[in-house]
This record gives C-alpha cells, structure tokens and sequence, in this order.
C-alpha cells in the first residue's frame, strides 16, 4: 500500500511545516498505533507515552521520507521499535516477547541465489532492492485479489508467515501435499520472473536481493498482503464476499497480523470511544512534537 494520494498531500504539508496538517495526521493514526501497543504491552498505560515518540520520531525524519512509501508501514516499524527498546528496558511484564514479535524471522530461502554475490551493495541500493522486491510481491498479492486466487494467498502465507510444513497446510485446507508443492513451486516462479525484470533494469545480482532480508520477514514488516483499513472496515460490517471474508478472517485471526488485528480494534471502538481522550492524546502528541515543525528548512 504506497502512499494514497491524499497521504502524499499530507505528508507534503507537513515537510513544508503546516500544524493543521501535522495535528490531522496524528489524528489519522493514533487511534490504530495505540490499540497495536495495547495488543503487546502487559502495562496498556504505556502504550500512549510510545506512541508520543513515535510521532515525535515521525516527525525527526520526515525530511527523508520518501512519498512512495506506505506511512502506516512506517509508522508501525517506528513503533515496533520504540516497543523493543521498551522491553529491553523493563525485562519484565510484557505480554509478548521479542522472539514473538518477530515471528517472521524463518530464514526460508524462497528466493535461493543464482550466482554468488560479486560486489557489496550500499545500504542506499539495499533500500531500493528491498523496496523493488517489496513493489514485486505487492503486484503478486493484487494480482490474487483481482484473480481471486485467495486459496493461493492463504497457501502462501501459512508456509511462509505461520511457517507450517507443506503436509499441515495440506491437512488444513483439505488438499494434496502435491497441490500443495505445486502452489509453492508456482508462486516461487511468478516471484522469480517479477524479479528477474528489476534485477535486469538495475543490473543487480539476484543474490544481492534476496540477501536484504528474508522474505518471510518483509512480508510481514511491509504488511504486504494487509487488506486496506476500509476493507477491513467492510469486513466487519460483514459486507465482503466470501473469499475476501476468509482471506481477511484467516490473515488477521489464523496468521495473527498485529497490524490488521490492531485496526480492527481501532475501528470497532471508533463509534463508542471517549472522543475526549482521542482529542486530549492528539492535543498531547501534537504538543510534544510541534516545535520541530517550526525548524524545518523550506
Ligand atoms: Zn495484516
């Protein structure tokens, strides 16, 4: 989910230092931020005083933003952040532990490496091989939504994001272990083939992409199959045909996605919430923070 339209306008205004526009995007966010604290946090007390830096470490770099990516994506990895550096700190009494959080950390070699890597590659060309390969999956996951090759969907994330073995999804979906291999065989290729074109255009080694990360992992920190915040908002309203239902009901629930899971939290309080303690969290992130606005060369 690159940057909206609207997004980019908002995040503009506030590179060029507008308060209002800074204050409505707080707004915008703080809401989903906090209920994905709450979701890790033993002490729920905590999570507003995260989400305070995590605006406050929004705004520091904004200067280097780049429009083009998702800003709920970045705005939960600053606060994933923020949340590990708070468990290092108290040791005790949280909920989940680091390991949990990072559950997407199965090294599963999806994309194996043709040829071994013949130069290193800066940390400015991994961000953009990272975000190409990221721009590639992305294309993959609409593609089974226009499709409606949801099963696939599912297939992909259970071996990949939950990390069962080829038989448990079998078993669970009620195919063939051969179906099975062959979904996993056929994804790899599509992958293979959406990347081979950035690797040709950018004269990169394919090693050197899939050396970034794994993909398991940045699947799951760019919420690259992450339904929009209004599908998830039809979802509850029980508006959404049967294959989407299942995909949204599998990937929040059976996979756990603590981003989907946090703005379905979110969105299922926005009718019944204090409007007054919205308004004095944003009045509060937006105090904190505003005097940076200010600094900000034209
Ligand atoms: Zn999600």
């Amino acid at each position: 989910m690159p940057g909206s339209e609207n997004e980019v306008r908002l995040i503009e205004a506030v590179q060029r230092g507008e308060a209002d526009a800074w204050r409505d995007l707080i707004d915008r966010y703080q809401g989903r931020l906090v209920s994905f604290a709450k979701r890790m946090l033993a002490q729920p007390g905590d999570a507003e005083d995260l989400v305070q830096d995590t605006f406050m470490g929004l705004l520091r770099s904004l200067p280097t933003f780049d429009p083009d990516r998702s800003l709920e994506t970045y705005l939960f990895a600053i606060l994933r952040h923020k949340l590990n550096d708070h468990f290092r700190r108290q040791k005790t009494g949280q909920r989940q532990s680091l390991e949990q959080l990072d559950l997407d950390d199965t090294p599963t070699a999806w994309i194996e490496p043709d040829t071994p890597s013949s130069h290193l590659a800066g940390a400015e060309s991994l961000a953009a091989q990272r975000a190409a390969l990221v721009r590639c999956l992305r294309q993959w996951v609409e593609q089974c939504e226009v499709q409606g090759r949801f099963q696939e969907l599912i297939v992909v994330e259970m071996l990949m994001v939950v990390g069962l073995r080829n038989r448990e999804v079998a078993a669970d979906l009620g195919l063939s272990e051969t179906a099975v291999a062959g979904v996993k065989f056929r994804v790899i290729e599509r992958w293979r083939e959406l990347t081979r074109e950035q690797i040709r255009d950018h004269d990169w080694q394919e090693a050197d992409l899939a050396a970034t990360s794994t993909v398991a992992r940045i699947w799951r920190e760019e919420g690259v199959s992450c339904p929009k915040r209004s599908t998830l908002g039809r979802f509850l309203l029980g508006a959404l045909d049967d294959d989407w239902n299942s995909f949204v009901e599998f990937h929040s629930k059976a996979a756990g996605c603590d981003r989907c899971l946090a703005n379905l939290d979110d969105l299922r309080s926005e009718d019944e919430r204090d409007a007054r303690s919205h308004e004095q969290l944003r009045e509060r992130c937006f105090a904190s923070s505003v005097g940076f606005l200010s600094r900000r060369p034209e």
